[in-house]
């Protein structure tokens, strides 16, 4: 009989170990993309490919926040929904606006777009009216530096430079305020949490794999890079099996 309870309470465990491993994760996945496009190049992925990729997230319940409605969130100052996604774009490339956005306007996500302030303009980089007609269609747009340069390997006083001219720029520009940085090249040191503090950033985004939550660091938040696929749908949602395990066994 003592057997038998505790081959059942075993059962028990393992069956709540099983669901806890399916069903519990509730960090943040933050996705990253760079440019959407059928240039043959890894950071680029397909408008077919991206469009799959947001038909899923729709499919599975996901909504799309802004990092802003997910640090109000882990503030205790809003709600988080049921499967919370966060989009993320670096660089600032005009595909960004003529065709990842209305193809996630189709499926009803939106995207955060960071942009290297000193680049607005250029050729396949986006103009500031288009970042503007991009916010006015719930993108909210970040910093990723001035002249996107390597903040771990640049003297301090211009990693300050980048930082904070950046914001002023992006701020002067666009009238909103900027805050959130994506460091260029995922590249990041300990120093520049205090130096993002200092000049007005909430958090900022590496190029660490994982999931966020409440408690971590705001400063170093994780994401599920989404390069080019090779091995379609099965390699995106290996992507997002990959990172909520890294959340669980490795934080
Ligand atoms: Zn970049």
């Amino acid at each position: 009989m003592r057997l038998f309870k505790l081959l059942l309470i075993l059962a028990l465990a393992g069956v709540s170990i099983g669901l806890w491993l399916l069903y519990s994760v509730d960090g943040v996945p933050i996705l990253a993309y760079h440019r959407v496009s059928d240039e043959d190049e890894i950071y680029s992925i397909s408008p077919a490919e991206f469009e799959r990729q947001m038909k899923y997230l729709q499919e599975h319940g996901y909504t799309a926040i802004s990092l802003a409605e997910m640090y109000d969130a882990f503030a205790g100052k809003g709600s988080m929904p049921a499967k919370p996604v966060v989009i993320t774009f670096d660089d600032g490339y005009k595909d960004n606006y003529l065709t990842a956005l209305p193809i996630m306007e189709k499926y009803r996500m939106k995207a955060t777009v960071f942009v290297i302030a000193g680049q607005v303009g250029e050729p396949a980089y986006l103009t500031w009216e288009q970042i503007r007609e991009m916010q006015r269609r719930h993108t909210e747009i970040g910093s990723h530096t001035l002249s996107h340069v390597a903040l771990s390997e640049v003297a301090a006083g211009e990693q300050e430079m980048e930082i904070r001219t950046s914001k002023a720029v992006l701020e002067e520009n666009l009238k909103i305020p900027v805050e959130f940085l994506a460091y260029p090249f995922g590249k990041f040191m300990p120093a520049h949490f205090d130096m993002l503090r200092q000049a007005g950033y909430r958090g900022a985004c590496t190029g660490l794999a994982g999931l966020n939550h409440a408690g971590g660091n705001s400063y170093a938040l994780k994401r599920i890079n989404i390069p080019r696929p090779r091995y379609g749908m099965a390699e995106f949602r290996l992507r997002l099996l990959r990172a909520n395990i890294f959340f669980r066994f490795l934080q």
